[in-house]
């Protein structure tokens, strides 16, 4: 749509139900109307606390059907939008059906009228990822799914194993635990969430521990069985054979690009399981064939695809453009409570050879934690001892996912600590915060 917004003839074509992509149909939005709902119940069952309720303590219910229904108006409305947004651009046209590409300057597009062969100039795939599964014996049993399966299920799985401790993993892991399931997580690494804030993902487990999940992690799973109406996980850890068990065993084990029916072999293109290969410029080895968002590989996450495609539309619009980098990108992860994460972590900014340190601000001492009730939490903030500048802010608190704009900012705009300690900061929100930890550091002196 940018593209068109800039004046430029555009064939958007597209093999889903509407506009959207993974994000709006299987991804961030539907997973987090569910996250809502959990968290919500999660809040009912202690609102006791706040003077609300009755003092039993009783879990409520989940009428499951309302949520999947909500789920399904708030997709049609985003979708109707997208396609209504998309109809008022004149040079803009949608064409629903399947592309093919049929050499660098042609692709056959297959639709509801039938199949059309049309040329381009330039063309940018953005076919998004599919989700892996293991290639392990069971893998394909009736109850055995991906994230995608998750997002359709028909009702709250009493037992749920979940393989993969990733973003995905996690977040399904904690939302199904908070709507009443009895979860597993299992993951291969020696720790959930690898490219997060170490600490901040240890903590992490444990909160999630406390919560009753099971998390295993270095293990490797072998294979799945059908026993008793059940899903038997065989895994092991070092010599130690375990079984888990579920209702439902989900895969969260990463996302390959989507280039099945693509066409990419009648072009220069390059690619392999884990993505397609692009240059600085996010074009492919065929010139004017350009490539963003997931297909392109990590990091995975709708904001960073957004920022890739909206960078080509500006290059090819001849506007001046910033490419995103990932040492300026930001996510969250949302479990409860949530892990938001920005620039780089110490042990990535160490790696690099970057002098830094970490400052830390516990949240039992703020008043909007306080305010909320929220016991557990943490800001860490990773700043240049040279400059003082900040390079990483990691939050593991509830409402993390509103302080990563502002991390975001501060990464990006080079923010000092000195800066920080001078912004004036609402009180009381859980952005305080922020000035409060650049003072103490100020105050000290600074770590070599
Ligand atoms: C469970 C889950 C939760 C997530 N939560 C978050 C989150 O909270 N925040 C976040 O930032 N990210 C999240 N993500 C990741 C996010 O959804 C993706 O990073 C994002 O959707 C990638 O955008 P994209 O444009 O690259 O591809 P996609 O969104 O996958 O879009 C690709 C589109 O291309 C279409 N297509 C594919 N092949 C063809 C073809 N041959 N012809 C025509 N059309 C085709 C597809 O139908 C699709 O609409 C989540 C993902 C999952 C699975």
């Amino acid at each position: 749509m940018a593209l068109a917004q800039g004046g430029q003839r555009v064939l958007l074509v597209e093999a889903g139900v509407g506009l959207g992509g993974t994000c709006l149909f299987e991804g961030c939005i539907p997973s987090k109307i569910f996250r809502d709902a959990a968290a919500r119940r999660f809040e009912i069952s202690g609102a006791a606390t706040f003077g609300i309720g009755t003092k039993d303590g009783a879990a409520a219910g989940v009428d499951w059907r309302v949520v999947q229904a909500r789920k399904q108006h708030v997709l049609a409305a985003r979708a109707g939008a997208a396609l209504t947004s998309a109809h008022s651009l004149p040079t803009l046209e949608v064409v629903f059906g399947h592309a093919r590409l049929n050499g660098p300057h042609r692709a056959i597009v297959e639709g509801s009228n039938g199949s059309t062969e049309v040329a381009f100039d330039r063309a940018i795939l953005a076919t998004g990822s599919v989700p892996k599964r293991l290639p392990i014996q069971g893998a394909m049993l009736p109850g055995v799914m991906t994230s995608e399966g998750l997002i359709e299920i028909e009702r709250i799985p009493a037992s749920l194993v979940l393989i993969g401790g990733g973003p995905i993993g996690v977040e399904m892991a904690s939302i199904f635990t908070l709507l009443g399931s009895r979860v597993t997580l299992l993951e291969a690494a020696a720790r959930i969430l690898e490219p997060a804030d170490e600490v901040l993902a240890r903590r992490l487990k444990a909160l999630l521990e406390g919560d009753g999940i099971v998390i295993e992690t270095a293990v490797s799973v072998d294979d799945i069985r059908q026993s008793d109406g059940e899903l038997q996980v065989r895994y092991h850890a070092e010599a130690t054979q375990r079984t888990a068990t579920g209702t439902i065993v989900a895969m969260a084990v990463g996302r390959g690009p989507n280039v099945a029916g693509l066409g990419l072999e009648s072009t220069r293109v390059r690619y392999d399981d884990r993505r397609v290969y692009v240059n600085g410029s996010l074009e492919t080895d065929e010139s004017g064939i350009y490539a963003t968002g997931d297909l392109v590989g990590q990091p995975m996450f709708a904001h960073w695809a957004t920022a890739q495609a909206l960078a080509v539309a500006r290059h090819l619009c001849g506007q001046p453009v910033v490419y995103p980098r990932p040492e300026t990108n930001s996510a969250v992860v949302f479990s409860r409570p949530e892990l938001g994460m920005s620039g780089r972590t110490f042990e990535s900014a160490k790696t690099d050879g970057i002098p830094v340190a970490v400052a830390e601000y516990d949240y039992r001492v703020d008043a909007r934690a306080q305010i909320s009730n929220e016991k557990n939490g943490w800001l860490r903030i990773v700043y240049r001892t040279d400059n003082h500048q900040i390079v990483g802010v990691h939050a593991l608190i509830e409402g993390a996912s509103d302080l990563m704009g502002e991390a975001a900012l501060a990464i990006k705009s080079g923010c000092t600590l000195e800066t920080l300690a001078q912004t004036i900061h609402p009180h009381p929100t859980l952005t305080e915060a922020f000035g409060a930890i650049a003072r103490s550091v100020l105050s000290q002196p600074v770590p070599t």
